[in-house]
């Protein structure tokens, strides 16, 4: 499936190193397809320049040096081609088709070959995969996620009804044909909806979560936490982000859209104390285990609006000295925004998947005193359009 291709594209640039996928097309996913990766990278940095660019200077954009295989969380959804044989992959870009992946040059090379070993014990096991047409059947989705450093597996079978039949033969082979899989969770999603994974679930193996190291400190990864998707451009991003917060050790620091935790417990061995702001309850659980378990003891986790919350810390006049912030595509708002400057930390870092809403709240924050000092792009997400970037800002001089 890999095949390297040496053709020149329609601009007439070379095109070494490109793989080539079979399902490029119908998948949609990679949209850097015929170019090479270097060329993927610089066309990332010109939409940054022509976003961002107006606020600041951008360090050279950090690529992969290998920019393959690097998804540590793969999905692959299961059904029946005309045939009634089973099939599993990826829905078609923009609808609800299957197209039949069996590897993908993104995705873990271990999950992938998992998700093939899974079609074939349904056949023998005469399950059958779940129509969203009718409601008929049985078997939905796997979820795969993978510890980078640790070589965890967690295999999440999504099914839509609870019992799946011969439970224990079916994860006995299941183990013997992979003995790598370190956990099997069995997730119960009985609703129409296009979500992979329901409320309920059961281990059927293993703890029914995964570790990994990032920076040295360990993470859990539970089927539905927030985590980044590529480990080893995160700790390339996180160390660029720790570096622009430039911490003393005396510091208070605030870690909004904290997820689980990541950067402000990275960053707490030189911080003071570090405050962590959370949408997502999962997420902030998560956050609390991962303090305990790497013997933290100056990180607090809230479960709260980050918006409101920091809106409250600017009322009651509370003191940060430096700001991460790493918001959702949609940005940040100006709730947000407006307490942050209150707040006058010395340093804000910006970390965003956006430049879009990035440059509107760089504006945004350039009008109220505070400018950009510093930016890079780190390429999170290679052969896809996505752009990932941290800013560091500080108050501007009067
Ligand atoms: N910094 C983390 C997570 C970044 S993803 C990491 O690097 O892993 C953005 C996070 O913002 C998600 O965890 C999401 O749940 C959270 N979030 C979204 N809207 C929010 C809001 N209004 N207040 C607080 N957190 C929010």
């Amino acid at each position: 499936m890999e095949k390297v291709s040496q053709k020149k594209n329609s601009e007439g640039q070379k095109v070494s190193n490109t793989p080539q996928c079979p399902v490029v097309k119908k998948c949609g996913g990679c949209k850097g397809f015929g170019l090479s990766y270097n060329q993927q990278l610089q066309k990332k940095v010109k939409v940054l320049e022509e976003q961002c660019g107006q606020f600041g200077k951008f360090e050279p954009i950090a690529g992969m040096k290998n920019p393959y295989h690097y998804r540590n969380k793969v999905h692959a959804v299961f059904g029946e081609d005309r045939r009634h044989n089973i099939i599993s992959g990826i829905y078609e870009e923009g609808t609800h088709r299957i197209v039949p992946v069996d590897s993908c040059l993104l995705e873990d090379k271990r999950a992938d070959e998992i998700i093939v070993s899974i079609r074939g014990l349904l056949k023998s096991f005469k399950i059958r995969p779940y129509h969203e047409d009718t409601g008929y059947g049985l078997f939905r989705h796997v979820l795969i996620r993978t510890g980078y450093a640790t070589g965890q597996i967690m295999v999440v079978l999504v099914l839509a009804s609870p019992i799946l039949p011969s439970k224990n033969n079916f994860v006995k082979a299941l183990l013997k044909l992979h003995p790598e899989i370190t956990t099997i969770v069995l997730n119960v999603n009985s609703k129409d909806t296009s979500m992979i994974l329901g409320e309920k679930e059961t281990v059927l193996y293993g703890k029914g979560y995964i570790e990994d190291t990032l920076l040295g400190k360990t993470f859990r990864i539970s089927s539905r936490s927030f985590y980044q998707v590529n480990p080893v451009q995160t700790e390339k991003l996180y160390q660029k982000a720790i570096a622009y917060a430039d911490l003393s050790g005396k510091e208070t620091v605030l870690d909004a859209y904290c997820g689980t935790g990541t950067i402000g417990l990275i960053a707490s061995g030189s911080a003071k104390e570090v405050i962590g702001v959370e949408l997502n309850s999962a997420a902030v659980k998560d956050a609390r285990i991962n303090a305990k378990q790497n013997r933290v003891s100056n990180i607090m986790f809230y479960e709260k609006d980050a918006g409101e919350f920091i809106r409250q810390m600017a009322e009651q006049q509370a003191s940060v000295d430096v700001v991460f912030m790493d918001p959702p595509r949609a940005g940040s708002t100006e709730v947000f925004l407006d307490s942050l400057v209150t707040l006058k930390p010395k340093r804000i870092v910006y970390v965003s998947c956006n430049p879009e809403t990035l440059a509107r709240d760089l504006r945004y924050l350039k009008r109220k005193g505070y400018r950009m000092a510093k930016g890079a792009g780190v390429d999170m997400f290679p052969w896809t359009s996505s752009i990932e970037a941290v800013v560091l800002l500080t108050p501007q001089k009067r």
